[in-house]
């Protein structure tokens, strides 16, 4: 059987049901959509952290918020004061079920589980068909958010890797209010390695190693460091698994692939793999929802979808430095992150990470920053994002 929709989103996760979400707010404008998604069903895998006021999407449906967080290495620790903009956490079941909830009021727009599209899509006289084991799909419309296949090595400038746990301890031994943001390992020429811990209460936590690397990292590569960074932090208290998250990111996408098989501007790719992610970070869900709020504005007003926007100029530039830096002189990354929390007010280093920096921050950051290896990068051949 053939099912036809105007829009069709392939791969329901964080962008497709953002877009999703987006759409359904605009009721009977939104267009008949259809979500195609792999999984059988939505499990509680990730948690979502961002910085932001109370206006922020999703800040008020946040699980958790604090009004600090630290960062530890080279030698010293430094707290930072985030009240204006507090580090806020939403965990997938709340998302997940928030997109529930909005698909259920637009009868136009569906869900299909279980729906794994590898198809080529054909592109027959302005409609893009798909062939998939569950029946054939034409759409005027596609938005792609399907992981891309990137070559390990050189498909990004760094890889992001990490693997955590949640894990409920028998004595307080967290410190609730207080986000440990980065603590880093010793540095090595592999690698950047830092433990991230959100603490839920004195006795919960989630305990993340994350490693910046030219190659991913496999969860069972990080194992052993995260068992000792948990150890270090449970002193030796019995604790209890209660779940895991894992991911890897690419830092600076190599070739960025944001357009579909042709030029057909009725197809788009976005997500984590098509320029979702900050390049110097990594975080992606707000720069998601300000995506989601832009496409789903312009297809309820009729127009094509549209991709995620260029990085501006100047903070592509300074990311494309910073992570070739890093690159190079992993060891150095520690006292590059410590002298930019150290040395820059907590609010411009927030503006910079949340994306909303101005031209006095970047000089504020760039001023704290080590002049010898930037100076050496800059007059090396930098690889591009
Ligand atoms: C564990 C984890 C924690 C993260 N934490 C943060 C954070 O704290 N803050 C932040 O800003 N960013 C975070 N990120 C980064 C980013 O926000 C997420 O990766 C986000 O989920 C990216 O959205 P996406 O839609 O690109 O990918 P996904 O959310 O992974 O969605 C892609 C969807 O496509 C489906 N799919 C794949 N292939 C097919 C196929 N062939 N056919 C049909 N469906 C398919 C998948 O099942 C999936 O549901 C995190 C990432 C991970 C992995």
């Amino acid at each position: 059987m053939q099912h036809d929709v105007e829009l069709l989103i392939l791969g329901g996760g964080c962008a497709g049901l953002s877009l999703a979400m987006q759409l359904a707010q605009h009721g009977q404008r939104a267009p008949s959509t259809l979500i195609l998604e792999q999984r059988a069903s939505y499990k509680n895998d990730r948690t979502w952290c961002f910085w932001g006021d109370a206006k922020t999407p999703f800040a008020q449906q946040a699980a958790h918020q604090w009004q600090t967080f630290k960062v530890v290495g080279a030698g010293q620790e430094r707290r930072l004061d985030c009240s204006e903009t507090p580090y806020r956490m939403l965990t997938a079941e709340q998302f997940y079920n928030a997109a529930a909830a909005a698909l259920a009021t637009v009868p136009q727009m569906r869900l299909k589980m279980e729906s794994t599209v590898n198809s080529e899509p054909q592109l027959r006289q302005g409609r893009w068909h798909f062939e998939t084991p569950e029946g054939a799909f034409s759409a005027a419309s596609v938005v792609d958010t399907r992981p891309q296949r990137l070559p390990a090595q050189d498909g990004a400038l760094l890889w992001q890797s990490f693997y955590g746990l949640e894990i409920a301890c028998a004595q307080p031994v967290f410190e609730p209010s207080c986000v440990e943001l980065m603590n880093f390992s010793a540095a090595t020429p592999e690698r950047v390695a830092f433990t991230y811990v959100l603490p839920l209460s004195s006795t919960r936590a989630l305990v993340e190693f994350t490693v910046f690397a030219v190659a991913p990292f496999t969860s069972d590569a990080l194992a052993l460091d995260l068992q000792s960074a948990i150890a270090q932090r449970v002193k030796g208290a019995a604790f209890t698994v209660l779940r895991s998250e894992q991911g890897v990111l690419p830092m600076g996408l190599a070739g960025l692939q944001a357009t579909g098989p042709s030029a057909d501007p009725a197809y788009v790719r976005v997500g984590l793999f098509a320029g979702a992610a900050r390049p110097a970070t990594g975080y992606a869900f707000q720069r998601i929802q300000r995506w989601a709020a832009d496409c789903g504005r312009a297809m309820a007003n009729g127009g094509s979808p549209i991709g995620h926007p260029q990085e501006p100029a100047l903070r592509g530039w300074m990311d494309t430095v910073f992570l070739n830096v890093v690159r190079r002189q992993p060891e150095l990354a520690p006292q590059l992150f410590m002298a930019l929390f150290s040395g820059v007010a907590s609010q411009r280093v927030i503006r910079f990470l949340g994306e909303s920096a101005r031209l006095s921050d970047f000089v504020a950051m760039v001023w704290a920053l080590p002049h010898r290896p930037f100076l050496r990068q800059l007059f090396s051949l930098p690889r591009s994002l």
